[in-house]
């Protein structure tokens, strides 16, 4: 074939760089809570990817280490090889950190820089990278999530209404490790959203199995609560499974986010431990683990939810056949649309790839972005 369009050929990694930006949150008093966690600011660990004239971008939510990790464990290892295909990098960049660690911080960077491997290919084949993908969609539904468990009940019902004015029709809130004050912030997000939209929660793992049983039935008894997410910690998948079997019918289980190996998705799949399983493509493996969670996912007859992260997201979980819905989560939304040029708004309660745009169809917005650095230098 004589070739008039784009090609790969001969293109080999040139250089990886690696930053780090930290942003703190916008919750009361600079904090922000879940039933396990309190934090005042949170961190993207963001890879960039050099070839033939093209520069992709990935990017993980977690500690400056990951960027640190990056440069001494996969940055050397991609340089000069051929970047066709970000699985093959995938596979060498998993044997490259079998001793330093694949789980953990390792997963999250082998996931931002096969991020920025998917999205460099589809930028020099000109493709939105949507189209690079096996997409069996061209839109991600998404849900509200934010609802942290310090907000006041004025700043909770005003986020999770939001949503629903932006035609999300369904929202989460966080659940607290003492749930006693849950019914007050339910009753007052299930009077300001009216009868219509879809109350999700999410316990982050706080509660023990019997205390998560007896919360998942008057969750759903009393507020119509649809999801429960990680009533207990994911780590249990019997108590999950327990859950799930002698829960409301219909109230669904849910966890994966932590999910860093495909070992991890096996653990909620088998039995199975959940109704619907999620996946973090910013933990997972990115793009390419994705694929594999799905795939898993499909064979256990689950669907499967996107984890946070929606800029990355919104792409690769087009390519998720029993696809359910997407994490629109109000830290990811601020820090992204912060820091990028061609995020997604919602359009009628989904996020719809741009396909005018190659790749992720991001750019950085530099002088905004280094108001925020904590690793690493700008390059250009
Ligand atoms: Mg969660």
């Amino acid at each position: 074939m004589s070739g008039a369009g784009p090609t790969l050929d001969g293109c080999r990694i040139e250089s990886v760089d690696v930053h780090a930006f930290e942003l703190p949150t916008d919750g009361p008093d600079g904090t922000e809570e879940d039933g396990t966690l309190e934090w005042d600011s949170t961190t993207m660990v963001l890879v960039r990817v050099h070839a033939g004239g093209r520069t992709g971008l990935g990017y993980t939510y977690g500690d400056v280490s990951v960027a640190s990790f990056v440069d001494s464990e996969l940055a050397a290892v991609l340089q000069g090889k051929d970047m066709t295909s970000p699985p093959a990098l995938w596979h060498l960049m998993g044997r490259q950190i079998r001793n330093a660690g694949r789980p953990g911080v390792g997963a999250m960077a082998v996931s931002a820089v096969d991020v920025a491997l998917w999205d460099l290919k589809a930028r020099l084949l000109q493709l939105p990278l949507v189209h690079l993908l096996p997409a069996y969609h061209d839109r991600v539904p998404v849900y509200g999530s934010g609802g942290f468990t310090n907000y006041s009940l004025d700043r909770l019902t005003e986020q999770l209404t939001g949503w629903v004015e932006q035609g999300i029709p369904r929202v989460k809130l966080k659940t607290s490790r003492d749930p006693g004050s849950d019914p007050q912030r339910l009753t007052a997000v299930r009077t300001a959203v009216g009868d219509g939209p879809e109350i999700f929660t999410d316990a982050n793992g706080a509660l023990g199995r019997k205390q998560a049983l007896y919360w998942a039935r008057r969750f759903h008894e009393e507020w119509d609560v649809r999801w429960f997410e990680e009533p207990v910690s994911s780590a249990d998948p019997a108590g999950l499974r327990m859950l799930r079997e002698r829960g409301p019918e219909r109230l669904e289980i849910a966890a994966g986010e932590y999910a860093y190996t495909a070992r991890d998705f096996v653990n909620l799949v088998e039995g199975p431990a959940v109704d619907c399983l999620q996946a973090d493509v910013t933990r997972c493996g990115g793009i390419t683990g994705v694929l594999e969670a799905a795939g898993l996912a499909a064979a256990h007859h689950l669907d499967l939810s996107a984890h946070c992260a929606p800029a990355v997201s919104a792409h690769a979980f087009c390519a998720v056949r029993r696809l359910r819905h997407l994490e629109y989560f109000h830290d990811h939304v601020r820090f992204e649309r912060l820091l990028f040029d061609g995020t997604l708004p919602p359009d009628g309660g989904a996020l719809s790839p741009d396909t005018g745009r190659p790749g992720l169809g991001l750019e950085v917005k530099w002088p905004d972005a280094e108001r925020y650095r904590v690793y690493g230098t700008r390059t250009t």
